[in-house]
């Protein structure tokens, strides 16, 4: 289970995780150039247009990429090792990280599962490992 700095986010940070606190994995789209945006940012990376609308994510993804960490990537998750850390595809376009659950694959199809220490991943029924 990640733990989140909060008390250091400020600006689209803060928005990103209050959003996950209230169960929901936020996103932008450019209004620009109708790209899909995560991390939230104040203008676009394609375009540099600030017309960046946010938007809730349906949380369905597929596993882009995957690893486990044995030595935790901050003290914060010193007791959580040995934890997985994924990439994930939400079918809405971005791609965005967070913890797994359970051992699964790259390709397999994932639910997201925010929450106020961050976001986590489950498998979507029918996965059964
Ligand atoms: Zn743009």
């Amino acid at each position: 289970m990640s733990r989140v700095p909060v008390e250091h986010a400020r600006g689209e940070e803060l928005t990103y995780l209050e959003a996950l606190a209230d169960g929901r994995v936020v996103f932008q789209i450019c209004d620009g150039c109708g790209s899909a945006v995560w991390y939230l940012r104040t203008v676009c990376p394609v375009c540099m247009s600030a017309e960046l609308r946010e938007h809730t994510s349906a949380g369905a993804g597929t596993i882009y990429s995957l690893t486990t960490l044995h030595r935790a990537g901050n003290a914060a998750r010193a007791d959580d090792v040995p934890y997985t850390v994924a990439l994930v595809d939400l079918d809405e376009g971005v791609r965005v990280i967070g913890d797994l659950e359970r051992a699964l694959e790259i390709g397999d199809r994932v639910s997201a599962r925010p929450h106020a220490d961050g976001l986590a991943f489950e498998a979507t029924e029918g996965i059964e490992r």
